[in-house]
């Protein structure tokens, strides 16, 4: 059995810790690796070599941190495929979504290769005669990245190229459901020439996540997973005086309204909902049909969804993957019994799926609920699976209302053509990230990714400018350079501009 280790100092190490995690492969239901649990002196091991590594690595030229990350960035470009393989097979994910994840993740790397540009300071001559006033931002020393299984490298790398190139030095923490991508991209920032001990990457659950929030040379956590854990992240890294930006769970909400073209709203619809086994915090897992949109919405989302080809992820024909676990497929299959046990009508089942010559795979077919109302466990709970539920509402407002209800604030989309139906829908909710026709608006790289709500906590979003804030603190420096001939003399009263 392949283990997967720890990766510390720009080696391969099994660490000190004994406990072993299982690492499947979501196509066969079979495990195809165990991965390393690393514990406190693991972690400790990883801090120290990352602390070190800081003193060097701080002080390195602007040019020389662009020259390693243009470099880094042919390397990923050039391994993508690589990469999606690996993301596939441990993640279950279809390799074309795979790339597509990397992509999104390359596009950070590319906003990182612009940092001289990024720290810029700002310059005010002349505050007060003889006097200049001017910032710079430093990096905080050795940050901490603890990530989801969803996204094994797209979500990294929100984090690690910006806190690389800002100066800082980087401890992550992948999921141990899907470890083996990190170390992939561990070797490429070897390969750009990022000195050894620059990035760190520390396997393992609970207890090294516990161990980073409590390790007093750890300056920074960015955390991305589930709701219930971002909470505790954030207080728990807070209250040992760390910085924290902690991205939690999602319940993103599609209105779709009579105006809307039905056929271009269901295709986005069935893709945002199905599109990676419904295992994206951006997900569309509520729909909401506006006044007499709902019977063809429903028809034409229900005849897509019940055509998406579920198979193996590397399997090229393939549109809808596994999910990742067992636990994961038991779990969602239970939330669609719940929603039949309370009265809604499930239009298109995907219970029970068997896909030939993958009958022990973790498949769960789309899914599509009809007749959800908001007291329903299938809308209340985030089901991280490719079910989507059908909600009505008779106006844009009373839609607005029922997001705006909802404890999280992640995304959100409307599919309408009327303008001022979407810009009343734009200031009215209460999320983060608003799409207009479009069902996944994912921020470009050089904007900030987050939500609202229960969706984050913290106050920084990741990547983008928030990206660069969160893993700098700013100098400002007032600075006079006295003529020789000034009049002697100190004034002792309080400082004031003259
Ligand atoms: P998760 O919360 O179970 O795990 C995330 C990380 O936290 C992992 O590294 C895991 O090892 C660690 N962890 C798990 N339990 C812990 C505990 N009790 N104490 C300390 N650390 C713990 O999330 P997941 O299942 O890997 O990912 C899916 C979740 O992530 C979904 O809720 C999804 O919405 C969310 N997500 C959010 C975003 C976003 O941008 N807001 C992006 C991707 C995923």
């Amino acid at each position: 059995m392949r283990t997967i280790e720890h990766w510390i100092g720009g080696k391969l190490t099994a660490g000190a810790a004994t406990r072993r995690g299982a690492v499947w492969n979501p196509a066969t239901g079979q495990q195809q690796a165990e991965v390393v649990l690393g514990g406190a002196d693991d972690v400790d091991e990883a801090v120290r070599t990352a602390k070190a590594a800081f003193v060097e690595w701080s002080q390195s030229s602007l040019s020389r941190r662009a020259k390693v990350l243009f470099s880094f960035r042919e390397l990923v470009n050039r391994r993508m495929d690589e990469l999606a393989e690996v993301i596939s097979d441990e993640h279950g994910k279809v390799v074309s979504d795979a790339r597509g994840e990397v992509q999104r993740g390359l596009e950070v790397v590319e906003f990182a290769c612009g940092i001289p540009h990024l720290l810029k300071g700002d310059f005010s001559d002349q505050v007060s005669t003889g006097v200049d006033t001017y910032s710079f931002r430093e990096p905080l020393g050795v940050v901490a990245g603890i990530t989801p299984f969803n996204f094994p490298v797209m979500v990294p790398m929100w984090m690690h190229p910006i806190a690389i190139a800002c100066g800082n030095t980087f401890v992550l923490k992948p999921s141990e459901r899907d470890p083996s991508a990190s170390l992939l991209v561990a070797q490429l920032w070897a390969e750009a020439g990022l000195p050894d001990g620059v990035f760190n990457v520390v396997h393992g659950d609970k207890e090294s996540v516990d161990a980073l929030l409590d390790h007093p040379d750890v300056a920074a956590v960015s955390f991305v997973g589930s709701t219930p854990i971002a909470r505790y992240i954030h207080e728990r890294g807070t209250a040992s005086g760390k910085r924290v930006q902690a991205l939690g769970g999602a319940k993103n909400h599609a209105i779709v309204l009579p105006d809307a073209d039905v056929d271009y709203a269901s295709d986005h619809l069935v893709a945002a909902a199905f599109g990676s086994a419904g295992e994206r915090c951006m997900a569309i897992s509520a729909t909401v049909a506006v006044g007499d949109a709902g019977e063809a919405l429903l028809e034409a989302v229900s005849a897509k969804a019940a055509a998406v080809k579920v198979g193996p992820g590397r399997d090229a024909s393939s549109e809808m993957g596994p999910v990742v676990t067992s636990a994961a497929r038991d779990r969602i299959v239970g939330f669609i019994d719940s929603g039949e046990r309370q009265g809604a009508r499930i239009a298109v089942d995907g219970r029970g799926l068997v896909v030939p010559g993958y009958e022990d795979g973790f498949f769960v077919g789309p899914t599509v609920v009809d007749a959800v109302t908001p007291e329903m466990d299938v809308y209340r709970e985030e089901i991280f699976g490719p079910v989507l539920s059908v909600l009505r509402a008779d106006t844009v407002d009373e839609a607005i209302a029922l997001i705006n209800a909802n404890p999280y604030g992640n995304g959100t989309a409307i599919f309408t053509s009327s303008g001022e139906a979407a810009r009343r829908f734009q200031r009215g909710v209460q999320v983060g990230m608003i799409g207009i026709n479009v069902p996944i608006p994912v921020p470009m790289a050089y904007y900030s990714f987050g939500g609202w709500k229960d969706s984050l906590f913290g106050d920084k979003h990741v990547h983008g400018p928030e990206g660069i804030s969160f893993y700098t603190r700013a100098k400002v420096v007032t600075s006079r350079w006295p003529h020789v001939s000034h009049p002697a003399g100190a004034s002792y009263h309080f400082p004031t501009m003259h």
